[in-house]
């Protein structure tokens, strides 16, 4: 208002009136409540005042020469300044046409002639009353509107009554749309971003439902690609009555908020040398790997890692070698461990590794979701060797070692603490050991380690020193008891640990490679032996050798047995035994391998069936000849009843496709009478024979029944 400068100043009236008597009346009249009074005898002049002296009221005859009362309210009203005058018009004809028009033009208000003059000093001041309440509700909305730009806000609402969505034009420039067309509340959330969207829209939704207020925070990509960060916090309103009638929402733009937490939380969790997680992200991340694990049942690793004689370092070229030094370390961790080839090695995708600078020359790294220890063993043998490399700083030569404690969820604590205790613990086991080292916390798992690694090491050779060896276990027609059939067993008679199980070395092989020539060596040797059997004149049988299910479309596998059926003249009788997982691989090529086995006119049986998914498709799908019902339905189906009733339900079906059912690892008597009730073809077991040497089974071979 004027009262910036004059506490106290008397409105402004502004009589426009080509009568100059009526206008001396008018003004005497408003002086009179208080005024100070201009006077203009007709529009044009009126205009002209109007610019200069901004009046608070304006009293304005209609009809006039020139320029009429409508005609001067209507530019009035578009003056700057115009809105807020109250403008009073004065009419000498009482039709209410006239008033009407006046209001049109933008009057506020109108007296009629003749005037009762005290009367019109009252309307005056009430008028002026008016207008500043008006003009104080103008400037707050102003201010309001100026106050959401400075903050960013845009406002949004839901009507609650017919479910109506919309939103100010703030709003859609915050968002980038096009005002012009009035977004939906589909509009509204697209922008949010994908992971958050349905999300946010279900939030917005159930509020409306609820009827209660809702506070959101989400990244939004406008249509142009920027991306933002809003809050957007919704309220509902009532009406006088108390019945809820709006979601008034307001967005706000906080990327610059979002940004500045960012730069604190960085501040705050990570480590300002390496740029690594300090300690306190560290647990944080601990604490849900954790959870994780407990809840999908997994295991990880905890690796510590501390720099052998880092001190001397510090000590002897100073605290900035030191500090280049530790740099380097952790650039060469996250190196290796954000290496895709470590997920691979570990088995699965990791999430994000978490590389961790505890403190000094200590470094934490978690593994998480590993598969087993040597996987982990192999990731820390990597490191070792990667932080031994030599270090150039500042014209400094320099070589350094590290010494890692590995503690293992959950095997090794469940807790944070514990499990960093007993890293920590495992890793002065490995200075202790000399340094440049890694140590597990439980000695099982070293010894376990060091095994596998020398059984991969060993493994190398196996082959070129003969060192495998097949034994042979019979198979028996349940109903005779008599020897139908051998399955082809390996064993690795390794030259100081003595005769080696396949579960052993099996699974290595197949992650080394060396699997296909072991299945070739198989073939060929179950091949050779059952022509031997033969030239020794001991009765026919079928031989079932095991194929590892290890990529069995890459093996070039047709080759293989074509080869080695050179030796023998009853392609029946060699059966091939491959499991479910086998099947579940890329099934085109899988089909074509096992119908090339089919046209060598060898028989396929499925083994250790009823422990994987069990399909029955896989029946229908794959030429499957013999169905091998895993032993460990056998060993529990004279306690467990389920175990008979899937035992039952697998023969029944096997049969009805014309396929031979045989029972593995029959264990005794009772195990054989039912399964023979059941209807099995043939069985295996410890009741009837283990797996012998050659030598032996063909003693049995002379002697068929079992
Ligand atoms: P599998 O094919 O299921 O072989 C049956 C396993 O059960 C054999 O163990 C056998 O000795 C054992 N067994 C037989 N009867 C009984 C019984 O009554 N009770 C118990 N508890 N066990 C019994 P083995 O020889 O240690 O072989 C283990 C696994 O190694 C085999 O399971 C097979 O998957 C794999 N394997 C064996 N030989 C070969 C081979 O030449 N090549 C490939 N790729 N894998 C082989
Ligand atoms: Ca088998
Ligand atoms: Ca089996």
């Amino acid at each position: 208002m004027m009262m910036d400068s004059d506490p106290n100043p008397k409105p402004k009236a502004l009589v426009v009136d080509d009568d100059p008597s009526l206008r001396l009346f008018m003004s005497a009249a408003l002086k009179k409540a208080g005024f100070d009074v201009l006077d203009a005898d007709g529009g044009a002049v009126a205009l002209d005042l109007f610019v200069a002296h901004r009046p608070d009221l304006i009293l304005l005859d209609l009809v006039m020469p020139g320029m009429d009362g409508f005609e001067t309210c209507t530019t009035l009203r578009k003056l700057p300044g115009g809105r807020y005058t109250q403008i009073l018009m004065v009419t000498g004809l009482d039709d209410t046409d006239s008033i009407e028009r006046a209001f049109d033009a933008g009057a506020n208000d109108f007296v009629s002639k003749p005037i009762n003059w005290t009367m019109l000093g009252h309307k005056g001041k009430y008028l002026l009353r008016a207008g500043q309440a008006f003009k104080e509700l103008d400037r707050s909305r102003s201010r309001l509107a100026k106050t959401q730009e400075l903050a960013r806000l845009g406002n949004w609402q839901i009507d609650l009554l017919n479910a109506e969505f919309s939103c100010s034009s703030k709003t859609c420039r915050l968002l980038g749309f096009d005002c012009r067309h009035s977004p939906t509340l589909d509009d509204f959330v697209s922008t949010v971003i994908a992971s958050q969207r349905d999300q946010a829209k279900e939030k917005i939704e159930l509020a409306v439902r609820h009827k209660q207020s809702i506070s959101l925070n989400y990244p939004v990509i406008l249509p142009d690609g920027t991306q933002k960060h809003i809050l957007n916090q919704g309220e509902i309103l009532f009406n006088e009555n108390g019945i809820p009638e709006l979601l008034l929402g307001v967005i706000q733009d906080v990327t610059q908020l979002k940004r500045a937490e960012e730069e604190i939380r960085l501040l705050a969790f990570y480590d300002s040398l390496t740029g690594l997680a300090n300690r306190a992200l560290f647990l944080d991340r601990l604490e849900k790997t954790i959870a994780t694990a407990k809840r999908n049942q997994q295991k990880f690793a905890l690796l510590f890692l501390d720099l052998d004689q880092f001190k001397l370092i510090n000590d002897t070229l100073g605290h900035h070698i030191g500090d280049l030094l530790l740099k380097k370390v952790a650039a060469r961790l996250k190196r290796n461990i954000r290496d895709t080839d470590t997920a691979g090695l570990l088995g699965s995708r990791q999430a994000s590794p978490v590389i961790a600078r505890l403190g000094g020359d200590e470094f934490t790294v978690l593994l998480d979701n590993i598969g087993k220890p040597e996987m982990v063993a192999k990731v820390a043998t990597r490191l070792i060797r990667e932080i031994s490399d030599t270090y150039h700083l500042e014209g400094h030569e320099l070589s350094m070692t590290t010494s890692i404690g590995i503690s293992v969820f959950p095997e090794d604590g469940t807790e944070p603490a514990m499990l960093l205790k007993n890293a920590d613990s495992a890793m002065y086991h490995a200075k202790n050991n000399g340094r440049n080292s890694y140590q597990f916390y439980k000695a099982a798992l070293n010894r376990a380690v060091l095994e596998r690694f020398s059984i991969e090491r060993d493994l190398k050779r196996a082959l070129a020193n003969d060192e495998f060896v097949l034994f042979y276990q019979p198979q028996i027609d349940l109903a005779s008891r008599r020897i139908v059939g051998a399955e082809a067993l390996i064993r690795w008679n390794h030259p100081l640990k003595g005769m080696i199980s396949p579960d052993k070395f099996i699974s290595i092989a197949e992650e080394s490679g060396q699997i296909i020539d072991i299945n070739r060596w198989v073939i060929q040797t179950a091949c050779r032996q059952k022509s031997r059997w033969r030239s020794d004149g001991l009765p026919p049988i079928s031989t079932a050798v095991n194929l590892s299910g290890y990529k069995l479309s890459g093996q070039d596998i047709i080759r293989t047995l074509r080869e080695a059926l050179d030796s023998i003249d009853d392609n029946e009788q060699l059966e091939i035994e491959i499991t479910e997982n086998v099947l579940m691989q890329d099934t085109k090529e899988t089909v074509s391998t096992l119908q090339g086995i089919k046209d060598l006119k060898l028989r396929i049986a499925l083994d250790d069936f009823g422990t994987g998914y069990s399909s029955l498709s896989y029946l229908t799908t794959f030429p499957v000849d013999t169905i091998k019902i895993d032993r460990s339905f056998v060993m529990g189906c004279t306690a467990e009843p389920n175990n008979v009733i899937i035992i039952r339900a697998i023969i029944a079906m096997g049969h009805s496709m014309g396929k031979r059912i045989v029972a593995e690892g029959i264990e005794t008597e009772e195990q054989y009478r039912l399964m023979t009730e059941l209807g099995c073809d043939e069985g295996q077991g410890y009741l009837f024979k283990h797996p012998v040497p050659p030598d032996d089974f063909a003693k049995l071979l002379a002697n068929t029944v079992l």
